[in-house]
């Protein structure tokens, strides 16, 4: 096979949704599976959860919310974070939304979950909303509300000022609401201390290995692994170059192998100068540009190399954190853009 395998362990998945129940202590913790499970399949990722206890989950669209339901059946709670702007809630009978705005609230009639605003001035009630509902409370005469929520900025950084200040803004604004229960904490806020436990955290990114407290060690287990094959090894001589714009000229005699994989499969092309690979216990720096389709890394020091072999970019050696530190991005954009191309195998089921 000529393309990168991707292998997912369903297994890692709900041990850390377990290690996160552990942390956040009292309350339900939920699954956020938004954008296919930030990328690794919300179809197997969803039902493994399931089996491991999960019954909340979060989508950012309706249709995910539908094609979830299919994979999950009846039971859990599905909610749909963008709401339903746009569609109609009788298309979507088994999912729910999260609320908006007023509008949101004045347009729904049944379930839903409440998002109010807190510091992220993106969606949810603003300040001012807030205050028109708590003033006329009949507004929610016809919602059935399971969650009132609200969403931290910052919480990957506890010291930051804001993630206090949103504590404080959500006790007050839940204060002038009937009492319902409240979801509050993602993956990194799990994290804060009990202060930001709620009735209902709502983790993505940690259940799928990334590590929620980032400069400390990972409390997380890993979950992918990428491996691409050696296409070609080709001896290239000092002063030749390898890949588009010359980009990378050999100083001394050099085994190069092109490797399957490129950036139309989600490896940015800003990896080019500082990515790694790992073949047989060794590193093999990456070398010239990403390219569609195709990568270089320069297997000198790795005289077993040989064209069929797999060279792992993301693995224990180097998570989908690291590579994104070294693109200059976050993790988070690692996972959801890995391409349709890899072959995918899901182990630990
Ligand atoms: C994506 C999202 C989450 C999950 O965040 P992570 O940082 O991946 O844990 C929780 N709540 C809302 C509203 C989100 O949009």
């Amino acid at each position: 096979m000529s393309t990168g395998k991707l292998t997912i362990d369903l297994g890692a998945v709900a041990r850390n949704w377990r290690i996160l129940c552990g942390v956040h202590g009292g309350g339900a913790v939920a699954a956020v599976v938004k954008a296919d499970a930030y990328g690794l399949g919300a179809a197997r990722v969803a039902p493994a959860l399931q089996a491991a206890g999960c019954r909340h989950f979060f989508v950012a669209t309706p249709g995910e919310g539908d094609a979830l339901r299919e994979a999950l059946g009846d039971g859990p709670m599905i909610a749909v974070l963008d709401g339903f702007a746009g569609t109609r809630r009788e298309r979507h009978p088994g999912v729910i939304p999260v609320l908006n705005s007023l509008d949101d609230i004045a347009a729904h009639e049944g379930e839903a979950v409440l998002h109010l605003d807190t510091g992220m001035s993106r969606l949810g009630l603003s300040p001012t909303e807030m205050e028109m509902l708590a003033a006329e409370p009949h507004r929610l005469d016809r919602v059935r509300l399971r969650y009132l929520m609200t969403h931290l900025t910052v919480a990957e950084e506890p010291d930051h000022p804001l993630n206090a200040r949103q504590a404080e803004r959500f006790e007050a604004a839940c204060a002038r609401l009937p009492p319902i229960p409240r979801s509050f904490a993602n993956s990194s806020g799990i994290f804060l201390g009990p202060r930001f436990g709620s009735d209902l955290a709502r983790p993505g990114a940690a259940l799928y290995g990334i590590n929620p407290r980032p400069g400390w060690p990972n409390p997380m287990e890993p979950v992918i692994r990428l491996a691409l094959p050696i296409l070609q090894i080709r001896e290239v001589g000092p002063g030749e170059t390898v890949g588009y714009g010359a980009a990378w000229r050999a100083t001394a005699p050099s085994r190069i192998a092109t490797v399957a994989g490129g950036y139309a499969d989600g490896i940015p092309r800003a990896w080019d100068g500082r990515g790694r690979g790992f073949l047989h216990g060794k590193e093999a720096p990456l070398v010239g540009r990403v390219s569609m389709d195709l990568m270089t890394f320069d297997v000198s020091a790795i005289p077993k190399a040989r064209p069929g072999d797999w060279l792992e970019v993301i693995g224990p050696e180097q998570d989908a954190d690291a590579v994104a530190a070294a693109a200059g991005t976050i993790g988070y954009e690692i996972l959801t853009r890995l391409g349709r191309r890899f072959q995918r195998g899901y182990v630990g089921a």
